[in-house]
């Protein structure tokens, strides 16, 4: 059975075709630049990538051309065999706890979150839409970045301001990078083989979140209302005072959503290093004794082991602690040096171990909490959503 899994963003199309059950990766690619006269067509074809650049309009010519691209590569041999399509939607808000089939009224259910992200849900049901059109007797479903935390408590999701406006505007903790968190977490528990066990999983790309998992369920996240909240990552500042808002507005001659715009896209490891938003120059410059990067790099460390500390105290203790992502699953240093910030809690690394790459166990034998590598997948975790639903 194939099934497609798709990623829209408002100029990107991101697909993987897989064979479900058994979770093989046929082929990926992607469509950039929607909207312009030189987008990007790119896809894998027996491994290669093969670019096309031509002008694509809309999000229903670069699906076209997605299906196109499958047939006369002879990936697939007619769009019949394409059984399932998976797309991912950032904000599922309250309404959904669960994936979903995609029907007229999940689209309009969809669009009435639009105001908690804006800049996400918008682009994700014109990939929606056009994959409908497109394949019409094709089960399509929705996976949501947020339903994964929809077991979150009150104490954990609401933020502590007027309650009206969790009421009317459903300002709370929503949480994100939930297929991720979610796929990590379950293969933690099969790897410790204790589905009671309690998780941290630190999900390090350029967008960064951590996740306190207990048997099972996402208990706290630290990203919140958008993905801003939590911890610094590439570009973004994670948690601030918010009165930083006001006072770089009225010092700066900007409106809100100027402000707004730079702790999401000129904070973070770019913002404080003045270098890159890239861990590796972070890392690179940090060797060279540059004063910001290192400045950038123990803000970071200092702000993950924050959270590790306190999802250690909600959780009551805690089994392992699981690195996935970007850099989570290729940057050792970072590795090493935020197990050595919460080394009071008894957890160390196999240097060696640490060195190493995929998916295995880098600590130590005395360490009290397991340390793993688990690359994450949200591709084969949105097939699984289809495949459960269909
Ligand atoms: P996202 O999906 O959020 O865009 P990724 O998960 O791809 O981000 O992670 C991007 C980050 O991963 C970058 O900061 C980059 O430095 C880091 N990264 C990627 N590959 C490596 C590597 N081989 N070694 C160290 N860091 C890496």
């Amino acid at each position: 059975m194939k099934i497609i899994a798709v990623n829209a963003g408002s100029s990107s199309l991101k697909f993987q075709l897989l064979t479900m059950p058994e979770e093989h990766e046929i082929t990926s690619g992607l469509v950039e630049r929607i909207g312009y006269d030189n987008a990007v067509f790119t896809i894998k074809v027996n491994g290669e990538k093969i670019k096309k650049e031509q002008s694509i309009l809309n999000h229903k010519t670069a699906v076209e051309l997605v299906v196109k691209g499958l047939l006369e590569n002879k990936i697939i041999d007619s769009i019949e065999e394409i059984n399932g399509v998976g797309h991912r939607v950032v904000q599922g808000g309250e309404i959904f706890k669960d994936s979903v089939i995609i029907t007229d009224d999940v689209i309009k259910d969809i669009i009435s979150l639009n105001d908690l992200a804006p800049l996400h849900n918008p682009a994700n049901i014109t990939g929606i839409k056009a994959f409908r059109e497109l394949l019409p007797n094709v089960i399509q479903v929705a996976v949501f970045d947020t339903t994964f935390h929809q077991t979150m408590k009150e104490d954990a999701f609401l933020y502590a301001t007027p309650y009206e406006w969790y009421q009317k505007y459903g300002v709370r903790k929503y949480g994100f990078h939930g297929t991720s968190h979610q796929y990590v977490s379950e293969r933690a528990l099969e790897l410790l083989d204790n589905p009671k066990a309690k998780i941290i999983v630190a999900h390090l790309g350029n967008g960064a979140s951590l996740c306190a998992v207990d048997a099972g369920k996402s208990v706290d996240t630290s990203m919140g209302l958008t993905p801003l909240e939590g911890i610094p990552m590439g570009t973004r500042s994670g948690n601030i005072d918010p009165s930083v808002l006001m006072l770089v507005s009225q010092k700066e001659d900007k409106t809100y959503g100027e402000v707004l715009n730079d702790l999401n896209k000129h904070s973070g490891y770019l913002g404080v290093s003045g270098i890159s938003n890239d861990s590796r120059d972070i890392v690179d410059n940090m060797h060279k004794g540059h004063h910001r990067a290192t400045l950038a790099h123990k803000v970071q460390i200092k702000r993950i082991a924050d959270y590790i500390g306190s999802y250690y105290v909600y959780m009551g203790g805690l089994d392992a602690i699981c690195f996935t992502a970007g850099i989570g699953e290729n940057a050792p240093e970072i590795r090493q040096d935020v197990i050595e910030a919460v080394k009071v809690l008894g957890v160390e690394l196999d240097p060696v171990e640490n060195q190493k790459r995929g998916e295995h166990l880098i600590s130590s034998k005395q360490s009290k909490i397991k340390v793993f590598i688990i690359p994450t997948n949200e591709e084969v975790m949105i097939a699984r959503e289809v495949m459960r639903l269909k």
